[in-house]
């Protein structure tokens, strides 16, 4: 072999192997490739891919032309390009190329220009890019839905980045919050929200952004949204959160919430107020009592419950339709509140049914709210030009004394308030008997008022016998009540049931004014007598006694010296301060004052030297026993000297017997009152007992102190 043919079939064999290398890489690559005639459009040479992926055997596409491939619009377009394709040229661009069973692929294409056994030719690179359009239409597609819904939404839709710089911008959102999307568009979220929420808003971002995570994502959360007027209104958010490679995004569906919490406030307003008249309900008033019985535990202080039936509710109803009654109960509500302070609630419990909530007031304060409330529905009401007036019956009951929880105080003011009703007394105290009222006991009460004003009271008398002079210097007065059915009754009967409920007033009236007449009576006989009567503390603090107790005397022409008034111990106890002030008063009118049962009380002595008083009746438990007890007379004795040294005259009650009289003498006793000197007496018969005993006559007198 010679040198030269040796290297000819070197280079022969190199060159061989080369192009079966190309050919190889031709026929290995996953990609379509061919070779097709720049003249002819005849394919010259196609690769296996391309044989694959087209469907066409080799055979086959060495008959065609490219432009068999191609779909019919697009043959002139390949014309035209490969017209202008030039030698060196190279090109790429995305076609359209039919494959044998009629499909129609995307592709990109890259060519080149180049010879093929003596043919101007190209080679083709074919990448089929249909699923990359596809997806690409599918998500422009998608792109475009997602804009179409959330333009057209009526919720506020928008999208942030991660910055909380708005990217999307819905015309929701532009009427909700005022701003056009231009105005928005790139700037922070934060201007949606009040300045109050703006750091709370910023904290939260860096925490997702940090971590991913967020309280909000996902949960629809109540919050507060800023129109671009400066206006606030609730707003309901619903947040999503999304990464990309760019970091992360927010999408926040909002929705204006004010009809809804509106609707809500509404609901709520309905479940707490009486839809008639406005005021708060059952529901909302044991809440409130709750609280109030809270906070007057905490403070040390009290609560006053009052119930009000309105008397002649029923009637307005009856006669001139529920139409009248709404409005009667309308206008009910006002005129009460005008008698409470701003803080007092007043509540429609039902029908007629009124509550009234006190704080830090006590019974006798209640019960003056109670007369202003009754009193002020005295005053006409006007009702489509008709006037009408109502009463009331109101039921109070008071915390702790009267019941320390909710239900138990409305349930003590529910039977006050029966007991008010029955009796007729306008309003009542809880008290406990209250509960163990028979119907008769009831009845007693709705007889008491009846009694009281049809002349059924009357008064026994009985004298006080001064130890000094032998002589009788008083006497006092006690109230019987001679019942139709039952006869007479003794005060201890229904003097309780009158103070509970407020008869006690006019019951005192009659009295006072009764003992006087006949006071007066005996002093024009000649029987210079002055006359004792007993009060209820109650009497003591309403405010009109005074000015009743000197209109009596100056009726009667009766000498103020000669009226005694009698209060118990524990009665002036209950509001020292204001039993000082009431005794003080009388006191100054003329009138003498005597603590009654002195030594049941739990009175401290020192007060007795600050209380303005005459005289000390020693409570008869202690006389009673004073011969056999030496612990009592022990008492008795101390008692009498303690007033003699405060310069108050002293009484001893309960003196039964000779024994006792003669004991309380020896131990310097003023004056004696009891059965061994008389009981008590009908005026007449004590009339009589007075004639043929001896009466001091009226100069011995003298007011003491
Ligand atoms: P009081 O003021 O302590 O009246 C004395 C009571 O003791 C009277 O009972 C009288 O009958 C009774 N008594 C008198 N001497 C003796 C005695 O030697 N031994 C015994 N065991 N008792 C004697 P009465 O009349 O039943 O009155 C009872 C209470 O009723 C009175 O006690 C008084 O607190 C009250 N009361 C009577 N009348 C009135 C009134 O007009 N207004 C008020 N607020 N209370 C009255
Ligand atoms: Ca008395
Ligand atoms: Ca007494």
């Amino acid at each position: 072999m010679t040198p030269e043919f040796s290297e000819r079939r070197n280079t022969d064999e190199s060159l061989r192997t080369s192009e079966e290398t190309f050919r190889l890489i031709f026929d290995r690559h996953p990609h379509s490739m061919w070779v097709y005639d720049r003249e002819t459009f005849q394919f010259l040479e196609v690769n296996n891919a391309a044989v694959t992926h087209y469907g066409y055997s080799r055979d086959e596409f060495l008959a065609m032309r490219i432009t068999d491939i191609r779909p019919e619009e697009d043959v002139s377009r390949v014309r035209d390009g490969a017209k202008t394709m030039t030698d060196e040229l190279r090109r790429s661009g995305n076609w359209r190329h039919r494959i044998r069973d009629g499909t129609i692929i995307d592709v990109e294409i890259s060519s080149h220009t180049l010879e093929f056994c003596g043919r101007p030719a190209a080679l083709v690179l074919v990448q089929d890019i249909t699923d990359r359009i596809r997806a690409d239409a599918a998500l422009r597609e998608s792109e475009l839905r997602f804009r179409s819904v959330a333009q057209s939404a009526t919720d506020s839709i928008v999208a942030a980045n991660g910055a909380g710089e708005i990217i999307f911008w819905n015309k929701g959102a532009e009427a909700t919050f005022g701003y056009a999307e231009s105005d928005v568009m790139g700037t922070s979220l934060s201007r949606l929200m009040p300045e109050r929420y703006r750091p709370f808003h910023e904290r939260g971002l860096k925490h997702v952004r940090a971590t991913g995570e967020s309280r909000i994502l996902g949960h629809p959360v109540e919050l507060s949204g800023l129109r671009k007027d400066g206006r606030e209104f609730p707003l309901e958010l619903c947040l999503a959160a999304w990464e990309t490679r760019n970091g992360t995004f927010f999408s926040g569906i909002m929705r204006d919430i004010t009809e809804r919490s509106q609707a809500a406030e509404a609901l709520e307003h309905r479940a707490f107020y009486d839809p008639l008249t406005d005021l708060p309900n059952r529901t909302l008033l044991r809440d409130r009592l709750r609280q109030a019985i809270l906070g007057a535990q905490r403070g040390n202080s009290l609560v006053a419950l009052l119930l009000m039936d309105v008397d002649r509710f029923k009637e307005v109803n009856d006669t001139f339709g529920h139409h009248f009654g709404d409005m009667l109960l309308q206008q009910l509500g006002p005129r009460i509140q005008g008698c409470l302070r701003e803080a007092d609630t007043v509540a429609r419990l039902g029908g007629d049914e009124f509550a009234m909530l006190l704080t830090g007031v006590d019974a006798t304060r209640a019960s003056q709210v109670a007369t202003k409330i009754l009193s002020s529905l005295e005053r006409p009401f006007c009702l489509e030009g008709q006037l009408f007036s109502v009463e009331g019956s109101i039921g109070i009951a008071c915390f702790p004394h009267q019941g320390e929880d909710g239900e138990t105080l409305l349930q003590h003011a529910d039977v006050a308030m029966y007991v008010a009703k029955r009796g007729g007394s306008g309003y009542a105290i809880y008290a406990p008997e209250h509960d163990e009222y028979s119907p008769k006991r009831l009845a007693l009460i709705g007889d008491l008022r009846h009694g009281i004003e049809h002349g059924q009271l009357l008064l026994h008398y009985q004298p006080k016998l001064s130890l000094k002079t032998e002589s009788v210097e008083g006497v006092e007065a006690l109230v019987r009540w001679r019942h139709p059915e039952y006869g007479l009754i003794p005060p201890e009967q229904f003097i309780p049931l009158a103070e509970h409920t407020g008869l006690i007033r006019p019951l005192s009236l009659w009295v006072l004014r009764e003992a006087l007449r006949q006071g007066q009576v005996w002093h024009e006989e000649g029987l210079a007598l002055h006359v004792a009567v007993n009060l209820s503390a109650r009497n003591l603090h309403d405010v009109e006694l005074i000015q009743t107790v000197s209109e009596i005397l100056e009726t009667w022409e009766v000498s103020p010296e000669w009226l005694q008034i009698e209060l118990t111990e524990s009665g002036i106890m209950t509001d020292l301060f204001r039993s000082v002030e009431s005794l003080q008063r009388l006191q100054d009118l003329g009138v003498r004052i005597s603590i009654d049962d002195f030594g049941t009380g739990y009175s401290s002595l020192a007060y007795l030297k600050r209380l303005p008083i005459d005289e000390i009746k020693i409570d008869r438990s202690f006389v009673k026993e004073v011969a056999c007890d030496e612990n009592d007379r022990h008492i008795v004795r101390a008692t009498i000297g303690l007033g003699h040294d405060l310069g108050l005259r002293t009484v001893a009650e309960g003196v039964e017997d000779r024994i006792a009289c003669d004991l309380v003498r020896s131990m310097g006793c003023d004056s004696a009152q009891g059965y061994y000197v008389s009981r008590p007496l009908p005026a007449v018969a004590c009339t009589q007992w007075l004639r043929e005993h001896q009466v001091a006559s009226s100069t011995e007198h003298r007011r003491l102190g």
